[in-house]
């Protein structure tokens, strides 16, 4: 039956039609969908920040241990955000949200992109928190958080993270691993400003740390509200967590549409499409705006 319908599963003319009669859409963003503005993603292959992976610096144990080097990680990704600008699919996803009241949109991604491609507030949630919020490493026993600081350099100790490559031939000293790194000391960190013991950390969610439960229980009251019509999944797998997770509850059979757009959609996942389902393989960047053409238009991308 996959095999049979993978004409229908790519057509861009019956994802227009159902489009037009979709009110109720979620979607899903992952990784993929910032790679289009040259952010790397630090997951899989080449997912090493120096010698380290991703999954062992971005910790509450390695912040404890060491919040020198976690914090220059995250002052390099913080620098790398800045300098990068959102994309048409972000922007066609903002749009989105403007033409359909109904549209929420769900994301994994940091870097706060969908925000500088304003993004309507209200329709969206950032699953893993956003790399330019701040919060005290107390929490929650201490509350302070500074929801938007853009600083870069963030203190003059995490300036190194914060210089730009005059030799794009040679990879910046931060980042070669056999150039050793001055260490950091603790004092040398943002205090919290209110309990004064704590350190300033990232508003991130690090492996090991629960998703924010008021974000979850909103998400969860949005699905329930009514009936799913499509549900977007972009630049992730719509078979691997959270997305995965997403579809399947919001998924309502013989109504919904699980789409997926992605720069490789393996043979397995495509076996695993359903009646309805679509998937596009290549740029978000480059696909959305003309997925989603129908319903907002010509994108008017703003010059930054
Ligand atoms: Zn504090």
């Amino acid at each position: 039956m996959a095999a049979a319908s993978r004409a229908a599963f790519t057509s861009i003319p019956l994802f227009h039609e159902k489009l037009l009669k979709s009110n109720r859409i979620l979607a899903v963003c992952g990784a993929g969908l910032s790679a289009a503005s040259g952010l790397p993603t630090f997951r899989g292959a080449g997912g090493l920040w120096r010698n380290h992976n991703a999954i062992d610096i971005a910790t509450p144990e390695a912040f404890e241990a060491n919040p020198g080097l976690v914090w220059l990680f995250y002052a390099y990704r913080r620098h790398m955000a800045l300098q990068a600008k959102p994309n048409p699919a972000h922007y066609a996803l903002a749009e989105l949200a403007r033409k359909k009241s109904g549209f929420r949109c769900l994301s994994q991604n940091v870097d706060n992109l969908h925000v500088r491609a304003h993004h309507p507030p209200a329709q969206l949630s950032l699953l893993h928190g956003s790399l330019f919020s701040l919060r005290c490493s107390n929490s929650p026993t201490c509350k302070w958080t500074d929801p938007y600081n853009t600083a870069d350099p963030l203190c003059p100790a995490l300036s190194p993270a914060s210089e730009s490559n005059l030799d794009p031939t040679k990879p910046l000293p931060l980042l070669d691993p056999s150039k050793p790194l001055a260490e950091i000391p603790a004092s040398e960190l943002p205090h919290c400003p209110e309990c004064k013991t704590g350190l300033v950390r990232p508003g991130v969610v690090w492996f090991g740390e629960n998703l924010d439960e008021k974000m979850l229980d909103d998400i969860d009251a949005w699905i329930e509200r009514g009936e799913v019509d499509m549900v977007l999944v972009i630049g992730t797998s719509s078979f691997v967590y959270p997305a995965a997770g997403y579809a399947e509850r919001a998924r309502t059979e013989g109504r919904t549409s699980v789409v997926s757009v992605n720069l490789e959609i393996t043979g397995k996942d495509w076996g695993r499409m359903r009646e309805g389902d679509f998937g596009f393989e290549g740029d978000a960047a480059v696909l959305l705006p003309e997925l989603l053409g129908p319903v907002i238009g010509e994108l008017e991308l703003p010059v930054e």
